[in-house]
């Protein structure tokens, strides 16, 4: 061991290797990789080592198919074998329902370039002839899935790394991790001190307690897992080369080929959690006594499936810990406010994230930028509530039981809620509020007329859609009051906030009184934020953003931020209101201020510290997400209440309102939003933000690279277009093709309520917005046509926003 080292990632398990390895693949290597006991001796060594391509999450997802990618070139490199089989997987649907939505996740693998296919429960038994098909509707087969030897491959990850220079030091536990002055780490290890640039945590197992050195509490705990391995099987036995996985989605379980046997495992409805606070540093490679008592229901259930099971010996029982983080996926990336320190841990699926963990990892120490879109297993998307033992245990038991359960895209998964509360909440149950959550806070999706309502889970239109279309006219044709709590609000301050600001984000800055969209980016000309921009004073600026990207956002601000002369402040729990828009706004608002508000001396994008009913120098923005005239309130925390009594009690017609009537009343107007349209991979050309680009003023970040795709004009192009959907709309990631050529995808989409339209919005390739083609979207797996609108369907022209009467 050196006395010193670039980068020094702690743990040798599967994602500690492939990190290793990405760094070294991006330069010379002045990498160790510090292991407590032996390579794999956390998770890794017991872990099935089956993977797949599948994740939620489209970009997670990509990552995966790279990971898989990878093996072969690492076993090239290496010369040790991973005992790759890409046998393929077929996946078992026990129920219509179920079998409508792998008809969707068929267009989903199409719309990834992956050649999966749909089979007859009869074809699914031919493939893997212990499936018994009784009671099946049908099957889809994945290419993309397989298994590999967990050992063989976290060695080949190794043994590639050390050819590239990178050094593993075991048996060597690293006892403590302390800054030094010079902004490095000093690790006191067993072996004795050292000092990196920068650490990376991919403990494992031991992930939250390496975090705790720092002063991070990691939102991920260990579960306990358990699967068998049997005998030979004549039937698998007969089966020349790879058997297909089976993964029976109705039975908890997932089936793999093991020799000539197989390996069967459960995920149980009844998970248990094991040492919340990670493994004792003593832990060795154990396993724990088999609790068939626990998993006797879903193991019945795989009995019946695979019949064959109940007459075949069972060779050994595997049963482990493995980490598991509320939504479960990884926590990687830097953590604000711990410079050099980086997350690599929480991962419950190494075999199919290590790689994709490990690029982006490398990428983001290397070039400060993950260069994907990886917010969904960034450790930022987490805030510090989730580390609480209680939320982990109740969120992390809720993603292990369902993790083959059949999960509806307007399902309301109760765990660990209510957490975090607006002092309307209880106002709000009681107008019959249903809500659904932002960062653990409660937020309404809709205000339901009866308490006795209940909505029917379902992959189409609820029967919630009437609720959320009376929303939607309460606003088109009177006024509709959302709550926005769940806004993040940042104060930038001082002499320099002027100068900090107009080099951090893109647009011009306002001017004093006045709002203005700002889209953030990065180095590389990517959109890190569509934020918008108040100048409250000379000095003073509120940026607004989404609340769930609080940490994300103040990652960035604090990487940016000047040494001094500029005070930035998280003023999202201190500061907090309601949008009202709609025609009569004006008049509501006008029964609680004194000022005047016309057109004249307030227009739109103007902001001014005005008092609103019993409130004393709220913050009133002219401006609305939903097309109309609106005004956003913002009032410290303990009057919010008393503005939404305030302004409930104007009269007027106001009608609380909540998220689904927003989406259905911005995709009426073409309306991005973050994590939609407007995301991390996405540019100001193709989002249409460049409209709000400052391309004229002589330095921002992203400068260069937005000029050059001005130049060159962007690849693809959001638009908004009319799908001919009738009972489902399109809601993400939806392909969208014309014959055989994938030329698009969906962000977004709603019915239009008010224009009496089925609406998504959706990036197309450039050169076929031109051409405005007819075109064919997958809408739950069925062929929908879909064409380009060319402007929003309703108030084309903002008129309405900006309270203007048009001429000609
Ligand atoms: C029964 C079971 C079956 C599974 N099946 C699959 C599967 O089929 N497919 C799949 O993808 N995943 C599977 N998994 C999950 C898989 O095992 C994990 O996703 C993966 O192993 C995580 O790897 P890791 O490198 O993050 O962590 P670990 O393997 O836990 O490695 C962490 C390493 O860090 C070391 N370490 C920790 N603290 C220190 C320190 N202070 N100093 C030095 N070293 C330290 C540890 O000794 C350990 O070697 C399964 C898990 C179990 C339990």
């Amino acid at each position: 061991m050196k006395d010193r080292y670039q980068v020094v990632v702690i743990g040798g398990g599967i994602v500690g290797c492939s990190v290793a390895y990405h760094l070294a693949l991006r330069g010379p290597a002045d990498v160790a990789v510090i292991e407590r006991r032996e390579l794999t001796a956390g998770s890794t060594w017991h872990a099935a080592g089956g993977f797949h391509a599948i994740n939620a999450d489209t970009r997670i997802a990509a990552l995966q198919k790279y990971t898989i990618g990878m093996y072969p070139q690492v076993e090239r490199e290496s010369g040790r074998s991973v005992g790759l089989h890409l046998s393929g997987g077929i996946e078992l649907a026990g129920t219509s329902e179920r079998w409508r939505l792998l008809r969707s996740e068929l267009a989903w693998h199409r719309m990834m370039g992956t050649d999966a296919s749909l089979l007859s429960p009869e074809e699914a038994a031919d493939l893997v002839p212990i499936v018994d098909p009784a009671g099946l509707f049908g099957a889809l087969f994945d290419p993309e899935e397989g298994n590999l030897d967990p050992n063989g491959a976290t060695h080949a990850y190794a043994d590639a790394a050390r050819k590239r220079g990178v050094e593993i030091i075991l048996q060597n536990r690293v006892l403590s991790l302390e800054p030094t002055h010079a902004g490095e780490w000093l690790l006191q290890t067993e072996q004795g001190s050292v000092t990196a640039q920068h650490v990376v945590n991919a403990g494992g197992l031991w992930a939250r307690r390496v975090g705790r050195m720092v002063g991070v509490d990691h939102p991920l705990t260990p579960m306990l897992h358990h699967y068998l391995v049997t005998e030979d099987i004549p039937e698998v036995k007969a089966i020349r080369g790879d058997m297909p996985a089976v993964t029976d989605l109705e039975g908890f379980t997932y089936l793999q080929r093991e020799g000539d046997g197989v390996l069967l495992g459960v995920y149980e409805t009844h998970p248990k959690h094991w040492m919340m606070e990670g493994a004792d540093w003593d832990f060795g490679m154990e396993l724990f006594p088999e609790d068939l008592e626990r998993i006797l229901p879903e193991l019945t259930i795989g009995f019946e499936r695979f019949p064959v099971l109940k007459d075949v010996g069972i060779k050994r029982w595997v049963y482990g810990a493995f980490t598991f983080t509320p939504d479960g996926n990884p926590l990687v990336g830097p953590v604000a406010g711990v410079p050099n320190y980086w997350a690599a841990c929480g991962c419950m699926a190494g075999f199919s994230q290590c790689a994709g963990i490990g690029l982006a990892l490398a990428n983001w120490i290397v070039d400060g930028d993950p260069g994907y879109d990886v917010f969904g297993m960034d450790v930022t998307r987490f805030g510090s509530y989730a580390s609480d033992d209680a939320y982990l245990r109740d969120t992390t038991a809720q993603f292990y039981a369902r993790r083959f359960v059949m999960a509806y895209p307007n399902e309301e998964l109760p765990a660990g809620r209510p957490l975090k509360t607006t002092p309307c909440y209880e106002d709000f149950r009681e107008a019959g509020a249903r809500f659904t959550v932002n960062w653990g806070l409660e937020v309404p999706l809709y205000f339901a007329p009866s308490p006795t309502f209940e909505e029917n889970e379902t992959l189409g239109r609820s029967n919630a859609e009437p609720i959320v279309a009376e929303e939607v006219e309460a606003v088109r044709t009177t006024a509709g009051a959302y709550e926005i709590a769940q806004y993040a609000r940042y104060e930038v301050s001082g002499p320099g906030a002027e100068r900090w600001l107009d080099h951090l984000l893109s647009s011009r800055l306002p001017d004093v009184g006045h709002i203005r969209l700002a889209p953030m980016l990065s180095e590389a000309g990517r959109l890190m934020g569509d934020l918008t921009a108040a100048r409250l004073d000379e000095d003073r600026f509120w940026l607004t953003g989404s609340y769930y990207l609080q940490d994300w956002h103040q990652r960035w601000f604090r990487q940016h931020l000047p040494p001094s002369g500029v005070d930035l402040r998280n003023l999202t729990d201190e500061q907090t209101g309601f949008s009202v828009s709609g025609p009569a706004s004006r008049s509501i608002l006008e029964r609680l201020v004194d000022e005047d508000v016309s057109n004249a001396a307030f227009p739109f994008l103007a902001v001014r510290r005005m008092d609103v009913g019993t409130t004393s120098s709220a913050a009133v923005g002219r401006i609305s997400l939903t097309g109309e005239l609106g005004y956003e309130i913002v009032v410290p925390v303990e009057r919010h209440r008393t503005l939404w009594h305030e302004l409930r009690d104007a009269g007027g017609g106001l009608r609380p309102i909540g998220d689904r009537a927003i989406d259905s009343l911005r995709l009426e107007k073409a309306y991005g939003i973050w994590s939609a349209e407007f995301r991390q991979d996405g540019t100001p050309g193709a989002s249409g933000l460049d409209r709000f680009v400052a391309f004229d003023k002589e330095d921002f970040v992203g400068r260069p690279a937005v000029l050059r795709e001005r130049e060159e004009g962007p690849a693809r192009r959001l638009v908004l277009l009319e799908v001919d959907a009738t009972e489902a709309d399109a809601s993400m990631d939806e392909g969208i093709w014309i014959e055989d050529r994938r030329v698009g995808v969906v962000t977004s989409g709603a019915y239009g309520h008010h224009v009496k339209k089925s609406l998504a919005l959706a990036y197309l390739d450039i050169d076929v917005v031109e051409i405005d083609p007819e075109l064919t979207v997958f809408v739950i797996g069925e062929e929908r046509a879909g064409r380009i609108l060319p402007e929003p369907p309703y108030d084309p022209t903002g008129s309405r926003m900006r309270d203007v009467v048009l001429s000609g």
